[in-house]
């Protein structure tokens, strides 16, 4: 059974997220602060975060910042209304999706959804695409530079995916947001660029002259040819 970890101090709203994911067959264990979500991590090895920013010790920035430290597992962030600066800087820090609250319960189950089939679309990709040496294997969800492992988000990973489908290619912002499958982040393409960066900050050598990430100025990205 799929577990997930819901980090959210208000009781309420912590409650109705469980039972409509439980509902929904999924395992759901429940933190009420951040301290408590990352050692219910630890313990549980949850496949999926949905976390609360505002939480009473750490916020939710803290704890993903915390959880990105050694860990991919898919986050989807809950921000309020008018959380703007919060919700690019969660994505900055490799989340998978956001919603607003209030939200409705069976978007949630959507979302969830989304994510978890994402990251397992990314899993059954296929073949292995080699650029100088960054090393793509989309059937072992590994990218690798030399023989240094990178450690990529569910997003992060998926971009790069979609990217080393075509080498050479010209990929739009829009395009790279289909290809996370139209649900995260709907028309959100500087999402795109964020999550560029980050990418372009574990696997290039020099990330300010990537070597392998590419931009097209006024398009968006393509991966360099083999
Ligand atoms: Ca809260």
């Amino acid at each position: 059974m799929t577990t997930i970890l819901v980090v959210e101090d208000e009781p309420k709203i912590a409650q109705f997220a469980r039972d409509y994911l439980e509902h929904a067959g999924f395992r759901v264990v429940t933190a009420g602060d951040g301290r408590f979500a990352l050692k219910a991590v630890a313990r549980e090895r949850p496949e999926l975060i949905v976390l609360d920013l505002r939480l009473p010790d750490m916020d939710g920035l803290d704890v993903a910042r915390a959880l990105r430290k050694d860990s991919t597992v898919p986050i989807i962030m809950l921000t309020a209304r008018g959380e703007e600066s919060d919700k690019l800087i969660g994505l900055e820090l490799g989340a998978d999706d956001y919603m607003t609250k209030p939200f409705s319960p069976k978007e949630l189950v959507a979302r969830a959804r989304a994510v978890l089939r994402r990251w397992a679309l990314a899993r059954t990709g296929g073949e292995t695409v080699r650029v100088g040496d960054l090393v793509v294997d989309r059937s072992r969800l590994r990218a690798s530079v030399g023989d240094r492992p990178v450690d990529l988000t569910p997003t992060e990973f998926q971009l790069v995916a979609a990217l080393a489908g075509s080498p050479g290619r010209v990929f739009t912002r829009a395009q790279l947001l289909d290809a996370l499958h139209g649900v995260a982040f709907e028309s959100y393409e500087r999402a795109i660029d964020a999550h560029i960066k980050n990418i372009r900050r574990k696997l290039e050598p020099d990330p300010r002259r990537p070597r392998y990430l590419l931009t097209v100025y006024g398009v968006g990205y393509r991966l360099a040819e083999p």
